[in-house]
């Protein structure tokens, strides 16, 4: 079977369509016993629903159930209602520190550690890391769920050696470290090794020499364009993206070398798509927010989470031999989308028209919202660029009319270095409306 060789698990990666919706029905009602039994949070829902636990048969009664927000989460700070487990069989705690309000916890139990570990493991395996590999990790480690995961995942499950670079070393380390180690491998967030790539064209660091062959990005959503970036910049045939959220479990996809979207988990995870205004499930093909429910997990699983991502579900079988569907690459957010002039505007989207103009394709930008007093919004971006200028400005603007017909939004240059770098999460939508 063609990709055979990069699947950790081909039993489960590859199983049989039919094979897989009875092991989701068996996994769905038993979870939901289990979330109307031990957990506060669902037993109110449910009951509010008039639901019983014995309505959910199969993955066809899905949409009977309630969803479940970051807000339900929030509101339940830190566990109150949320645990399906006595708290002494809770092994971990992995948290996001929210940049408004209270962080939201992920907690583990062992068996949930294994999974979450084995997750990553079937996404580097995907991306060939074995045996033989040098990974330099530059994921962070801490509260976050991304190396303290992934750095056992890879060395144990793989059998690839590590770096446990992290995120918080400076960029001019990491490349130190690139240049001293040769790892084969880098792993970090897209916007992290641009940043790098940068700061190497600076100091003279022939990356793309180094020998890295595989690179696996994940924490934030990028563009294609940002991926043609990277890979070009070290030089790095192999590219690979991992998904995931950390009250989930947390990671839940795998991108296989075809590159034909990210392969869901399904042995652990079903997912839907619905339409973020209305919650009805739409088909595979069409674009609406991801919603995933927990089938495996122990500490807190969740049902009907509303991810608030936006992407399509493909279920065309894929060449790699998963059988497993796929999520498109997230084309934003639904928290994250900007309504212009009534043109709904992804930072994803922004970054695709400006790497498509040679002159700014490597630059870094910022996009502004604002709302005048007459209540008319309006969306600025900004731009680094090293050679300013009216005609460089006017080509941008077209680039973007062409791309979000009637949002007239306006284009500012700006020198480089100008704007603030990410190491982590980018954010770079800054609305400043009050709303
Ligand atoms: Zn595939």
């Amino acid at each position: 079977m063609p990709g055979q060789p990069y699947m950790l698990d081909p039993a489960v990666e590859a199983m049989p369509r039919e094979r897989l919706r009875r092991v989701q029905d068996a996994r769905l009602r038993a979870v939901v016993q289990r979330c109307y039994q031990n957990m506060g949070m669902y037993r109110e829902k449910f009951d509010q629903l008039g639901l019983k636990p014995d309505d959910v048969r199969s993955v066809e009664d899905l949409p009977r159930l309630p969803f479940t927000t970051k807000e339900d989460l929030r509101s339940r700070y830190p566990l109150k209602g949320l645990l399906a487990v006595p708290r002494e069989e809770v092994q971990r705690y992995h948290m996001t520190t929210g940049t408004t309000g209270k962080p939201t916890i992920s907690p583990l139990t062992r068996d949930d550690v294994f999974r979450a570990e084995e997750a990553l493991a079937r996404c580097g395996a995907a991306a060939g890391v074995g045996p033989g590999d040098l990974a330099q990790l530059m994921f962070g480690y801490g509260l976050f769920a991304g190396s303290v995961i992934c750095h056992p995942a890879w060395e144990r499950m793989l059998g690839a050696a590590v770096i446990p670079a992290g995120a918080a070393l400076p960029s001019a380390t990491q490349l130190d470290i690139m240049q001293e180690f040769r790892p084969t491998v880098l792993a970090a967030t897209p916007s992290f090794l641009l940043h790098i790539a940068e700061v190497a064209r600076e100091q003279g660091v022939p990356i793309a020499e180094l020998g890295v062959q595989k690179i696996v990005t994940g924490a934030e959503p990028s563009s294609e364009e940002t991926r043609v970036k990277i890979a070009q910049a070290f030089n790095a045939p192999i590219y690979s993206d991992i998904y995931g959220m950390c009250e989930l479990g947390p990671h839940f996809c795998v991108e296989c070398p075809h590159h034909q979207g990210l392969h869901i988990n399904e042995e652990s995870f079903l997912a839907e798509i619905i339409d973020p205004d209305t919650g009805q499930q739409l088909p595979p093909g069409q674009k609406g927010m991801l919603v995933l429910t927990c089938l495996m997990k122990q500490a807190m699983p969740l049902l009907r989470y509303q991810t608030k991502d936006i992407t399509v579900l493909e279920d065309s079988p894929c060449s790699c031999g998963r059988s497993h569907l796929r999520v498109r690459r997230i084309m934003g957010r639904t928290d994250d989308m900007v309504k212009v002039k009534g043109v709904n505007i992804f930072p994803s989207q922004v970054e695709a028209v400006i790497r498509g103009v040679e002159e700014v394709k490597d630059s870094e930008f910022q996009m502004l919202v604002d709302r005048s007093q007459a209540a008319v919004d309006s969306l600025t971006v900004k731009v680094e660029a090293a050679q300013p200028g009216p005609e460089l400005a006017a080509k941008l603007k077209a680039a973007f009319s062409r791309a979000f017909l009637g949002s007239n939004l306006k284009v500012e240059l700006v020198p480089v270095g100008s704007l603030p770098r990410f190491s982590h999460k980018a954010k770079r939508l800054v609305d400043t409306r009050k709303l």
